[in-house]
């Protein structure tokens, strides 16, 4: 009798200790179950800049339709010399990302099998950015598919997602990513200079890598195992319903760590004076984001300062930082930033080349806020979006002055931005204007409360405007979608603080 009951109230201690607070870690699994999974075994040969790999995709077709061929992304051919349309850096960029001059880079699919039989596959469009395999079978609506790709890299050197600089090799959209199906079509937009030009489901990682052992690795996902010889270490880390899994290489790197409840931070950096600083940003970015909008559901995230011509990158469970940034509060920030974006684009996913506005304005509006929460940075929300405001009407005259006309619709597909500097300024900077502006209307807790329902019906999907506008509704119970749709076809009148 004694026992049972120990049985009994330990079981009933178990599971209020398991579950109480982090309904996302069980709803993590939930989806790791939904989740397609991807198995690759990578050697990088360092000396040479290359890496061959085999990577196994169990496909799972829930979307409603049949069809006889998967569509991958093939980012790293963004990279070739003979590039043109979906080219990952331009002309602007181009000092930057290159200081050694241009150097190529590329991805060269050398086999591909569909259940253990060999396939002849195609490589799309010009600039060779779509693998198509054909599975050779009507594969229906439920049932799953083994495609397995050979492929080997050439890593240019270039200061970029996929690239080595002077101190970091960056491996980010570097293998074969299966193209989200959606509305009876794989959606296939090619790579841009601008913006994250990502699209993707969450699914499952068993990355294993060979490398040289003098070289430090942060990665996305755990390390489930490890061994070492003559000199090669082979490194495997699991990852569960993940959008992407990158990784970051360097000889230079120190590694801080702490933890942020049970979420182990670690920095991997190099020239840094303030890195138990910086990896406090990180530290203190999860605890205010964990509290405001829901749990972070991963075990661990990795913050590393990278060679990249662009502030900062997010992955899940990782976030490269650029070494370009000088200012000590501007580093912060992107710190900050990135690790918003494990809410907004990691675990709530969007389509990063229609709707930016999203998760740019997401991880922004989330970025201003948490200074209101962490005081000792030295900055509050109302000066950031005041600042905002005016370098956004600023760039609205210049922009006037230069081109006589301006489309402020910030609802368009990536490629449909003329410049960088349109990008950034409606999708990042309009896009956290638009979020004050509501929470303006709402006040600030109905808007956290707007945010944290979004983040939870959204976890591990891919969330429409839709979504977040019935957020919203629901919770703020306001009628906003038509003055939501008036911020996205740029019809709404912005104008001067205090007019
Ligand atoms: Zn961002």
């Amino acid at each position: 009798m004694k026992k049972r009951f120990f049985v009994f109230s330990f079981a009933i201690v178990f599971c209020l200790v398991c579950f109480a607070g982090c309904g996302n870690v069980s709803s993590l699994e939930a989806a790791s179950r939904e989740a397609n999974t991807y198995e690759i075994n990578a050697t990088l040969n360092y000396e040479e800049k290359t890496l061959t790999a085999t990577e196994k995709l169990t496909y799972r077709n829930d979307s409603g339709f049949d069809f006889t061929e998967l569509k991958f992304h093939l980012y790293p051919n963004a990279f070739r010399e003979e590039s043109t349309t979906f080219k990952a850096v331009n002309n602007t960029q181009f000092s930057r990302a290159y200081p050694n001059g241009f150097s190529e880079g590329n991805i060269n699919i050398t086999l591909v099998k569909v259940n253990g039989n060999e396939v002849d596959f195609q490589i799309l469009n010009d600039d060779k950015n779509i693998l198509n395999v054909p599975l050779g079978q009507t594969l229906k609506n439920g049932n799953s598919v083994e495609i397995e790709i050979t492929f080997d890299l050439t890593i240019p050197n270039c200061n970029h997602r996929f690239g080595y600089g002077e101190h970091t090799l960056n491996l980010g959209n570097w293998y074969p990513i299966v193209c989200v199906f959606e509305n009876g079509e794989f959606v296939t937009d090619g790579y841009s200079p601008n913006g994250d030009p990502f699209y993707s489901e969450v699914a499952n990682y068993i990355v294993s890598i060979n490398y040289p052992s003098d070289l430090t690795l942060a990665s996305t996902g755990e390390i489930v195992d490890e061994t070492s010889k003559d000199g090669k270490t082979t490194r495997t880390y699991q990852a569960k319903a993940v959008r992407d899994f990158a990784l970051v290489f360097s000889d230079e790197f120190e590694v801080l760590t702490a933890t942020a409840g049970t979420i182990t931070v670690e920095y991997y950096y190099y020239d840094d004076e303030d890195a138990a600083a910086n990896l406090q940003a990180a530290v203190d970015a999860i605890n205010t984001f964990n509290d405001l909008f829901g749990a972070y559901p991963y075990t661990n995230l990795k913050v590393a300062k990278a060679n990249f011509l662009q502030g900062g990158m997010e992955y899940p469970m990782l976030v490269y930082v650029s070494d370009e940034i000088d200012l000590d509060t501007e580093y912060k920030n992107a710190i900050i930033h990135e690790t918003a974006h494990q809410w907004w684009y990691g675990v709530v996913g969007n389509n990063e080349c229609e709707y930016a506005w999203i998760d740019e304005g997401l991880a922004e509006y989330s970025t201003a806020i948490f200074y209101d929460y962490n005081p000792e940075y030295g900055r509050t929300s109302q000066e950031v979006f005041a600042s905002a405001l005016s370098s956004y009407l600023l760039f609205c005259d210049v922009f006037r002055e230069v081109y006589d006309t301006l489309d402020t619709s910030m609802s368009r597909n990536i490629h449909n931005f003329n410049t960088e500097t349109e990008y950034v300024y409606l999708t990042y900077v309009k896009g956290v204007l638009m979020f004050d502006s509501i929470a303006e209307l709402l006040g600030e807790d109905k808007m956290i409360k707007v945010l944290k329902d979004f983040y939870e019906n959204s976890a591990f999907q891919i969330a429409e405007p839709s979504d977040l506008i019935e957020s919203f509704e629901s919770v703020a119970h306001k009628k906003l979608a038509g003055y939501i749709m008036s911020w996205l076809d740029g019809s709404v009148v912005i104008e001067e603080l205090g007019n």
